[in-house]
């Protein structure tokens, strides 16, 4: 028997940032994902905003291009 203050659904980045938030602010979470492994169906293609270069202080050396602009 265990005793969580939270439980979160998901690994993937929204599951995975909520879940490193919490635990930072010394709350006690488990994790649930669906797939045998964290990541394993990951949707990106690969464009990442310069915010989260920013934030997360991400290496330069990995960017191939920059976009000026994006649509929907
Ligand atoms: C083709 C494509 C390309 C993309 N390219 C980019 C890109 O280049 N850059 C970018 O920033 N964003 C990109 N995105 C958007 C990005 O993938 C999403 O914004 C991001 O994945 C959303 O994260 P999330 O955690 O909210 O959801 P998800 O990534 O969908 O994560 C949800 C997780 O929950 C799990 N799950 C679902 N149901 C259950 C359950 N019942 N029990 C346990 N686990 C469960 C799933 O397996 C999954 O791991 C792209 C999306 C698509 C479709």
């Amino acid at each position: 028997m265990h005793n969580f203050d939270t439980i979160i659904i998901g690994g993937g980045p929204s599951g995975l940032q909520t879940t490193h938030f919490l635990s930072a602010n010394n709350l006690k979470v488990a994790l649930f994902e669906k797939d045998p492994g964290i990541g394993m169906d990951m949707v990106c293609s690969g464009v990442i905003s310069k915010e989260a270069f920013q934030r997360f202080d991400l290496l330069t050396d990995s960017i191939k291009g920059r976009l000026k602009e994006a649509g929907h």
